[in-house]
């Protein structure tokens, strides 16, 4: 069992596949030169299975495959089938371009929940967002994940300015559709120009959507990072991600593995373990895990105040959001 010195039980592993991907979203990668990983710096196949394994024997029951982008990881069909075999519930963070191509390999693995990314219903803002014009393949792939049954939560980062005059259009999608819509409040990392003044927070937002819809309040889970809304009658609900005004730590179970093999006992944490290294050197990888989690804080890595106003970005030490993977 991984339990930090907060009592709080980590049984959910997010694996960073890449730091590569195809799109080039400017909250998540940084927007002066990118220095990609050294292939020879990455996790292989076969040790990113054997840390899945070590992290499953103490005590990890879920793990998302994230990014960068997973799907333009050339193994990944295999790296899923391998791990489906795994005694572990298996699900995926994407922004939905390639998920056609990789249906078969989901439905095969078990997969059932796939979070896409999707910040805009306008074709021109994702070109400008994503600078890539790929609105109507994502858009075609999300509603091809709905066909086949899958459970599909939508991830929009919310950005002030921007999200306010798309949020109802977001909301209307869930009345005929059976998604999860979850508006991110934006978030600093390297390299992301982040201010406070372009964090719009779930408050400012749940007021704009309770000027055009009635909602009810669902029950949310203690590990939840969303807190849940309903409008009556919906197919779909709606949910605010509150990092920045509401902090979820206290029920924090997740851990993070980077693509280069380093463990991150939080989003924001600046202090990084090297499993990687460890395995390949045929050192004690569990010593390693245990001790990062020892030493995890209490809430936002250690690295700033809770109330976000107060937060001071320079200040932050961490990676780019696109090398965490999140
Ligand atoms: N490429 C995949 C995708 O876009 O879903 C997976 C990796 S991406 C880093 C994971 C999630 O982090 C996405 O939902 C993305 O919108 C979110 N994200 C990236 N930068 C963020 C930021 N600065 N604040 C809030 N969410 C952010
Ligand atoms: Fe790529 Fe996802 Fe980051 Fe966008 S949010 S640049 S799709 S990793």
């Amino acid at each position: 069992m991984l339990q930090d010195n907060f009592g709080r039980i980590h049984d959910y592993l997010r694996i960073s596949l890449t730091d590569h991907c195809n799109f080039r979203c400017s909250y998540c990668m940084p927007q002066e030169e990118m220095e990609w990983m050294p292939q020879s710096k990455l996790m292989r196949k076969e040790e990113i299975l054997t840390l899945a394994q070590t992290f499953i024997g103490l005590g990890v029951k879920k793990i998302r495959l994230t990014g960068g982008e997973p799907l333009v990881r050339k193994e990944f069909p295999e790296l899923m089938q391998a791990l489906s075999r795994y005694p572990v519930e298996l699900t995926l963070t994407t922004n939905g371009v390639l998920i056609h191509k990789q249906l078969e390999t989901l439905k095969k693995a078990g997969v059932r929940s796939v979070n896409v990314s999707l910040d805009t219903l306008n074709r021109k803002k994702f070109l400008q967002l994503t600078r890539r014009d790929q609105f109507e393949q994502v858009w075609e792939n999300i509603l091809l994940l709905l066909r086949e049954n899958f459970r599909v939560k939508l991830n929009a980062v919310a950005l002030h300015g921007l999200i306010e005059e798309e949020i109802c259009d977001f909301v209307s999608l869930t009345e005929k559709l059976p998604l999860h819509v979850r508006f991110i409040e934006f978030m600093p990392f390297s390299g992301n120009h982040w201010q406070s003044k372009k964090v719009i927070t779930a408050a400012q937002m749940l007021e704009l959507v309770g000027k055009n819809f009635e909602m009810i309040k669902l029950e949310d889970k203690i590990h939840d990072t969303t807190k849940k809304y309903q409008v009556p009658g919906f197919a779909g609900t709606f949910a605010f991600i509150t990092t920045m005004s509401e902090n979820f730590c206290a029920g924090c179970n997740r851990i993070r593995l980077t693509a280069d093999g380093k463990i991150k006992n939080c989003l924001f944490g600046k202090e990084e373990l090297d499993l990687l290294g460890a395995l390949r050197n045929g050192e004690d990888v569990e010593a390693l895990i245990r001790l990062s989690l020892s030493r995890k804080h209490q809430a936002l890595g250690g690295q700033f105040d809770p109330d976000y106003l107060k937060a001071n970005p320079d200040a932050i030490q961490n990676r780019s959001m696109i090398k965490i993977g999140g």
